[in-house]
């Protein structure tokens, strides 16, 4: 699971790394209140799960209140390299005197640990080595030995710190690498780590870091309680809310494929499926969230799952696994075709029945022969074509996000 920003410096923050103070705003309704917290000069960042958001525009100077809301109102429905902005972050603005890059990951090749670090921060590390190559240094943390403070300065003269802030990046690295541990992360990044400052005040001087970037181990989630905190604040809560308004049980997670059936065990085993299927095509796609219908499965039900399901912007399929108990498949067929025709869905759906009248049920989603209607015989299978589905679209979303940009240079 990747964090957003503002999240990523939360668990800095608890390490004791120094961070800007910032608050995180979902809408504009609440960015007034948070910049008066913060005070001007600030920055407004919009919180996208991708780099490259200065250069996107979406990380702004304001002045004052009438620039925080002016900004925030143009940045927050942006969507950037396909993903979509989620709230602003309003952090205190600092003065830049020079920025680092620093990163922890994991090195699956060597089994330990990458440090990747540069005195060129700023831009993308891919940037960074194509343009500086000689200036990036990788060095490793094993991780059966001690990785304390000597060991750290040692690294932090290694990696081109320049002589003041060596004692300080010493110290900071060490947090990153106990962010690193404690929090089963499989990335730790800080660009920029920023000399803050006025120039002419030494004692002014320090590093900071001005934007974070973590992603957790998903495997590693039952550790952390889930991980509830991360869970994405405006899309989920609204959807969850929504979804029991309706009698319905929705849960909202980090991946692609939405998942929709009835019965929490046959989900559950829908959202293995998926994830297998995902690791076994080598895409990584996972389930986006999954809707338990319950026992009715009424054409009105499966529409408004289908719905709220779909309302999930990272959704790019669908999978329906029914098995029909009271409910039959066939009348569940038809739900699912006036639900996809009243919504006008065009991503693709794929459906698996199982029990009552399942054969009915599949025979009429065929009969319909709907370009984005694809149905299945197993619960594999189905799961197999909703996680491919994803992964295709997903590479035609970067595709055209990748046309787009040269479009514009
Ligand atoms: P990214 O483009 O998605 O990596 O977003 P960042 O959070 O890294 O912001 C982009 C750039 O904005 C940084 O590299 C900084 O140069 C600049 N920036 C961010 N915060 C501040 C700040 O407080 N003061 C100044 N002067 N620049 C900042
Ligand atoms: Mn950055």
């Amino acid at each position: 699971m990747d964090l957003y920003e503002y999240q990523a410096r939360e668990l800095l923050e608890e390490q004791g790394i120094p961070t800007p103070r910032a608050v995180y705003a979902g809408s504009v309704e609440h960015v007034a209140d948070a910049a008066e917290t913060i005070g001007f000069p600030l920055v407004v960042k919009g919180q996208a799960k991708i780099g490259h958001r200065g250069q996107a525009g979406a990380v702004k100077l304001a002045a004052d209140l009438d620039d925080a809301v002016a900004m925030a109102r143009d940045i927050m429905p942006m969507t950037i390299h396909g993903h979509r902005v989620n709230g602003v972050l309003l952090a205190e603005a600092k003065n830049v005197l020079h920025e680092y890059y620093v990163s922890i990951s994991v090195d699956r090749s060597s089994r330990d640990f990458d440090v990747l670090a540069t005195a060129n921060g700023g831009t993308e590390v891919e940037e960074i080595a194509r343009e500086h190559p000689e200036s990036v240094r990788r060095l490793h943390i094993d991780a059966l030995e001690d990785f304390d403070l000597e060991a750290a300065t040692q690294m932090a003269e290694s990696i081109g710190f320049y002589h003041a802030d060596v004692d300080q990046a010493a110290r900071i690295l060490l947090k990153m690498w106990r962010c690193f541990k404690d929090n089963d992360a499989t990335l730790v990044e800080i660009n920029p780590l920023a000399k803050v400052g006025d120039p002419d005040d030494e004692d002014s001087k320090e590093l900071v870091a001005l934007d974070a970037k973590i992603s957790l181990d998903d495997n590693a989630a039952f550790r952390h309680d889930g991980w509830a905190r991360f869970r994405d604040p405006v899309v989920a809560d609204a959807l969850e809310r929504e979804a029991k308004d309706n009698g319905l049980h929705y849960v909202h997670l980090d991946g692609e494929v939405g998942v929709i059936g009835n019965g929490a065990g046959l989900v559950m085993s829908s959202l293995d499926a998926v994830a297998y299927a995902g690791e076994d095509q080598g895409s990584g796609v996972k389930a986006a969230n999954f809707l338990d219908i319950g026992g009715g499965a009424s054409a009105s039900v499966m529409a408004k799952s289908l719905e709220l399901v779909l309302r999930d912007p990272k959704v790019e399929s669908v999978l329906i696994n029914v098995y029909g108990g009271i409910t039959s498949c066939q009348t569940v067929a038809e739900g699912v075709l006036e639900a996809v025709a009243a919504l006008g869905v065009d991503k693709p759906i794929v459906i698996r029945f199982d029990g009552n009248a399942a054969a009915e049920g599949l025979a009429t989603l065929e009969k319909a022969s709907l370009d984005n209607i694809h149905v299945a015989r197993t619960m594999e299978d189905a799961a197999s074509l909703a996680a491919q589905y994803a992964a295709d679209a997903i590479a035609a979303n970067a595709a055209s996000a990748a046309r787009r940009e040269e479009d514009e240079q």
